[in-house]
């Protein structure tokens, strides 16, 4: 993925703090010293005021679960960079631009929930960056707190919360059953807090500036920046954009592409949902206009499909990816994420396939996984055949609109 920072087209609605300055000195003379926390609840009460919501994936209210660590007794606190979504790079390119943002995020958090245990996943390459950084805040007095760094494994599912704990306990970073919420039993059975690199940064400045600050961006219901990965585009990279903003936006003036050569975007990154491009005036960053479409904002991956590739094509290459990446644990992923892949691999070749056998199987491995990941395969399997329902009768019918040959041919 490109990790090229993608200036904000225009002024309106946009700010550049979270990617503004990797440097100790410049951050220490940008945002002043790191904030001493001496009344949790008043932190605890500006981010519920400002409304954050986590920028991992799955949008979950930052203070909710900040509010359910501090309930417990002993917590340790997670900053989690890894970022297994192929189609993403917006970690990787804060992790690089502005580190001491998300470690001071990470010192806050700790003091709010009353965690002396600090830990720091993320890729390898990222990790040098941020042990540098550590080093650096060490020197010169700005922060002594020792974090405990844990290299995150290449893998699609490497940044999931119980894979996140179980690595950082020596074990793979595989999805673990969830029978009781990490924020009461995580690492070593003690409440622990896994925060987003992203989030830990919102954090960070919404501690400086308030809840009012905050919310001059986004919606009133989705306040805020957010970091979004572009790719597809004419201008690639990652950009930090209000959330509400409208995907033709997002696409004409920080993509700086032409709509009508688009014909699909994927929404969400790999366990997301496509939209087609009749429907991109209708669409916003935000989870309530994206509702409508059945697609979440996810961690602000948005891939464009143009015109000149096949949605059917794109689709088996990601869900041949995901099939391959579970721990092959439960029954979905062990046999039906397979057999999903290898029923739809034809289809998008333009070989005999039954949509109706896709869509069962689809159905058959929803809700039946220890995580969400044959649920989210499922949808996006349900999208594709929604979203290119005109391209599957070409293809059952030998033809590509993207070739006008025979798919089968290309195979
Ligand atoms: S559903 Fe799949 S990815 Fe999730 S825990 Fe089970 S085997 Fe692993």
């Amino acid at each position: 993925m490109s990790t090229t920072i993608i200036e904000p087209a225009a002024p309106a609605g946009t700010r550049r703090l979270l990617l503004s300055v990797p440097e100790l000195s410049s951050h220490a003379g940008h945002f002043g010293p790191i904030p001493v926390i001496s009344d949790g609840a008043a932190v605890l009460d500006a981010v519920t005021a400002a409304g954050l919501l986590g920028r991992g994936g799955a949008g979950f209210p930052a203070a909710r679960k900040l509010a359910a660590v501090a309930a417990g007794r002993r917590a340790v606190v997670v900053a989690n960079g890894a970022e297994g979504e192929p189609a993403s790079s917006k970690d990787a390119v804060l992790l690089a631009r502005a580190p001491h943002l998300v470690l001071d995020g990470l010192g806050i958090a700790a003091d709010v929930v009353g965690a002396r245990e600090c830990h720091f996943y993320a890729p390898a390459a990222a990790l040098d960056g941020i042990r540098r950084a550590l080093d650096e805040r060490r020197a010169c007095g700005y922060d002594r707190r020792s974090v405990r760094l844990t290299a995150s494994p290449e893998s699609f599912l490497s940044g999931e919360k119980t894979a996140v704990i179980n690595r950082i306990a020596g074990l793979p970073a595989v999805p673990g059953d969830q029978l009781v919420s990490t924020s009461q039993s995580g690492l070593r059975g003690r409440p622990t807090l896994v925060h987003n690199v992203e989030t830990l940064a919102h954090l960070a400045l919404i501690t400086r500036y308030g809840p009012r600050w905050f919310r001059t961006a986004g919606t009133p219901d989705e306040p805020g920046t957010m970091l979004v990965t572009l790719s597809g585009t004419a201008a690639t990279g990652v950009v930090e954009v209000p959330l509400g903003i409208p995907l033709l936006d997002l696409l004409t003036r920080h993509g700086r592409t032409d709509p009508r050569t688009v014909r699909a975007i994927l929404v969400g990154g790999y366990h997301g949902t496509w939209i087609p491009a009749a429907a991109l005036h209708r669409a916003a960053l935000s989870t309530a206009a994206l509702r409508p479409l059945h697609a979440t904002p996810g961690a602000g991956v948005i891939r464009v499909l143009p015109r000149t590739e096949c949605g059917l094509h794109a689709s088996a290459d990601i869900l041949t990816y995901l099939a391959a990446q579970s721990a092959r644990r439960c029954g979905p992923c062990r046999h039906g994420l397979p057999t999903l892949a290898t029923t739809f691999t034809p289809l998008a070749h333009g070989h005999p396939a039954d949509p109706r056998e896709i869509a069962r199987l689809a159905t058959l491995v929803d809700g039946r996984g220890a995580c969400a990941h044959p649920d989210a395969t499922a949808r996006l399997i349900r999208s594709t055949l929604d979203v290119f329902a005109h391209d599957v009768t070409r293809h059952l019918h030998g033809h590509c609109e993207v070739t006008d040959t025979t798919p089968g041919a290309r195979s």
